[in-house]
């Protein structure tokens, strides 16, 4: 009998790429989505396979399952900030009652459950790198408090449910992911700046462009969720790639990648907007034995072939 996994999120950037590594791992795949920021032509070469199942459905609403459940991944969330600033009540609708009936899920099927939370837990931080030990710098009344706040009670209550019922939890502090599937409009800077580039347009960096990022390719963070999920540590654990850059040398990396003649424009910067994030990985080098292997330059590499197949015009035979 396959081990049986509940992905929400299915439909999204790191939902679909799960649901791969899963059905790649010989699991059978429940994906659940209500296609609020994802597209289901990212998992749409999944509907053949006989073991993978699709759910349209809102998570913030009562979530039922038929049949065993050995795992949970909880993914669905609005994740980008121009998605989530468009979105705020279904965010956090998302972060507190999507994750409460995940957990009451979890808690039922005795299913391990594994949340997806962000680097953006330490808000405008203080403290650089961030090791997991650091509580955060967050405003939560400011515009980006809806994504920071939900994901913040998220991690709260699955402690709780894991303090107060046993239930075996598992938290992910997701640093910058990249690659393929990332939605070209979802205001993130990656996307931002390659179809800028492709379209020959302005790249906009925001601010001076002196804050930092550090990406990390969606291969690398799938495998360390996956060790994660098989481990038996119930504390959040950061996954990211500690290799930082600033906005606007990110921004010339990507004019010299694609080769174009776009310049840099500057917009004002988003209020709140974190001046420097780093993940500190001592956590999952030593527990995991996990850390990055893909440099950025070979990740955007293979993200541009995505955006440039995405930005062809449909051949019409
Ligand atoms: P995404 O927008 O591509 O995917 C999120 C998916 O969740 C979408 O398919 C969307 O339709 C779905 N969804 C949203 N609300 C839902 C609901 N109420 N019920 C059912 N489905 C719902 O974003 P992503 O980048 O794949 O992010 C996935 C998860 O990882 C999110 O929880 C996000 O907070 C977290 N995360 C991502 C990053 C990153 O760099 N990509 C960083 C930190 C954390
Ligand atoms: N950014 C930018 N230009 C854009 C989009 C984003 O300069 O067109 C900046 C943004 O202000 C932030 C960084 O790039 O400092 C990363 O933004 P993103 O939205 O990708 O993720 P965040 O880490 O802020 O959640």
């Amino acid at each position: 009998m396959k081990k049986r996994v509940l992905i929400t999120g299915a439909a999204g950037f790191l939902g679909s790429h799960l649901c791969d590594r899963f059905l790649a791992e010989g699991f059978h795949v429940i994906g659940m989505d209500n296609l609020l920021t994802g597209n289901l032509e990212n998992i749409e070469h999944l509907f053949p396979n006989p073991d993978f199942e699709f759910y349209h459905h809102d998570v913030s609403k009562f979530v039922h399952v038929p049949g065993e459940l050995h795992y949970i991944l909880h993914f669905a969330s609005p994740a980008s900030p121009i998605d989530y600033l468009k979105l705020p009540i279904q965010t956090l609708k998302v972060g507190a009652m999507g994750t409460h009936n995940l957990l009451g899920l979890a808690k039922a099927k005795k299913a391990r459950i594994l949340v997806a939370s962000t680097s953006e837990v330490y808000g405008d931080p203080e403290v650089h790198p961030q090791p997991e030990e650091y509580w955060g710098h967050v405003n939560p009344i400011g515009p980006r408090g809806v994504y920071d706040e939900a994901k913040r009670y998220q991690e709260a209550i699955t402690m709780a449910y894991h303090r107060v019922h046993g239930l075996e939890t598992r938290i992910v502090r997701i640093f910058n992911t990249y690659g393929p599937r990332m939605r070209m409009d979802d205001g993130r800077v990656l996307p931002a700046f390659m179809s800028q580039a492709l379209r020959g347009e302005d790249l906009t960096v925001f601010g001076d462009g002196s804050q930092t990022r550090s990406f990390c390719y969606v291969d690398d963070l799938i495998e360390g969720i996956f060790r994660l999920l098989m481990s038996d540590y119930p504390y959040p654990m950061n996954i990211g790639n500690p290799e930082e850059i600033t906005i606007k040398e990110f921004a010339e990396e990507i004019i010299r990648l694609t080769g174009s003649r776009s310049k840099i424009s500057y917009r004002p910067l988003p209020q709140d907007d974190p001046k420097q994030r780093r993940p500190d990985i001592s956590k999952a080098r030593k527990i995991l034995g996990w850390e990055p292997k893909v440099s950025r330059s070979e990740g955007l590499r293979c993200t541009l072939e995505y955006f440039k197949a995405k930005l062809q015009p449909t051949q019409v035979s």
